[in-house]
């Protein structure tokens, strides 16, 4: 089978295509042939060997995947069952997506739901998991629509156009922070009411600013959360789930304390079984069919060393599916 493997040469982090046998494949209960992976900003950090994402090799990176059964010790699941898998530490400390065919323990898989392809589950992929993940924390926190705008940063990345289509598809009224004019006719295509400056929201918060918003999504972290934070109604919420512009926080407890503000905090590698499954079959009731179409591109195994670099600049867009049959 063909994978991606990323090996450590004199300290640097070495990625070479090679051709693996199953019987390499890590211990797990089943096996199966990978139809599509996706590139996320932790595999471009995985394929660059930054932040440490990778500490064992040789290391197949990939994050998510989905794809068929081909072998399995599990009651759960039989050879022809579609599945898909995010998060766990899979592409990071386990071997992932970018291979023909993976190994994991049976409770890391998901079944993929019923009016969902594979394609369309990496189309979602990780990010998508984030953004629904998101907007289910926001409305267990009462954050409902017919209020005031939802706040989504790196809105074009694939966290955020998830989220921005969902919201949207929600009846939530959107304002998207990003860095890029030129993505400013996509976003309103995604469901974008209003566009703000990234460069804007990445100024010095005040401890309380004028309220905009009913709550927010944020990919970004540092200044551009507390501006978030400092902007949001008294009892509404801003949920985290990443840190494409760094890992500080520099905000006050006065958006806490005197607003009543929740910051959330979302992790979508360790999220329980249920809230997964649930968060999936979210997914496939409030995503809009054409909009997966409009936001995705395929690619093969060879071009994610150069996508990596783009994805870490900031330079792609929506989301990356990877055929490693290609
Ligand atoms: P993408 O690279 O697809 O999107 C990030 C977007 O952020 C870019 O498209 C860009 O949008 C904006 N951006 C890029 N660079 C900067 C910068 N320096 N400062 C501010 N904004 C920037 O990444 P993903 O959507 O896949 O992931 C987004 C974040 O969410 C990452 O930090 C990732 O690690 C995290 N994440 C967390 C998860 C969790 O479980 N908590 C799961 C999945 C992702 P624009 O040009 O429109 O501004």
């Amino acid at each position: 089978m063909k994978a991606l493997v990323l090996n450590q040469v004199e300290g640097k982090t070495v990625a070479s295509i090679e051709t693996l046998e199953s019987t390499q494949l890590p211990e797990g209960d089943v096996r199966v042939s990978v139809e599509y992976s996706s590139l996320n900003y932790k595999d471009g950090l995985a394929i660059k060997g930054l932040n440490k994402i990778v500490q064992q090799f040789p290391m197949v990176p990939g994050i998510d995947f989905a794809g068929e059964v081909v072998e399995s010790k599990s009651e759960a699941y039989k050879p022809g069952d579609k599945v898909v898998l995010t998060g766990w530490g899979v592409g990071e400390r386990h071997w992932g997506g970018y291979a023909q065919e993976a190994r994991v323990p049976e409770d890391w898989l998901v079944p993929l739901p019923e009016n969902m392809s594979s394609l369309q589950a990496m189309e979602i992929g990780t990010a998508g998991l984030t953004a629904m993940l998101s907007v289910m924390a926001l409305e267990h926190a009462g954050v409902m629509p017919g209020g005031k705008p939802v706040v989504v940063s790196g809105a074009s990345g694939g966290v955020g156009s998830i989220a921005i289509a969902l919201l949207t598809h929600l009846g939530y009224e959107v304002a998207a922070i990003t860095g890029r004019e030129s993505s400013h006719e996509y976003l309103s295509s995604l469901g974008a009411n209003m566009m703000l400056s990234r460069h804007e929201m990445a100024t010095d918060a005040r401890p309380l600013e004028k309220v905009y918003w009913a709550g927010g999504i944020d990919t970004v972290g540092d200044k551009v959360l507390a501006k978030m934070l400092a902007q949001t109604e008294p009892f509404g919420s801003v949920a985290a789930c990443g840190l494409v512009g760094g890992v500080g926080l520099p905000t006050t407890v006065m958006p806490f304390i005197l607003r009543g503000v929740n910051l959330l905090g979302i992790d979508s590698v360790m999220c329980p079984a249920p809230r997964r499954a649930a968060a999936w079959q979210r997914l496939a009731s409030d995503l809009p069919a054409t909009f997966l179409d409009n936001i995705s591109q395929i690619v093969s195994l060879e071009n994610m060393v150069d996508l990596a670099d783009q994805i870490l600049q900031g330079q792609t867009r929506g989301r990356i599916v990877v055929d490693p049959n290609l």
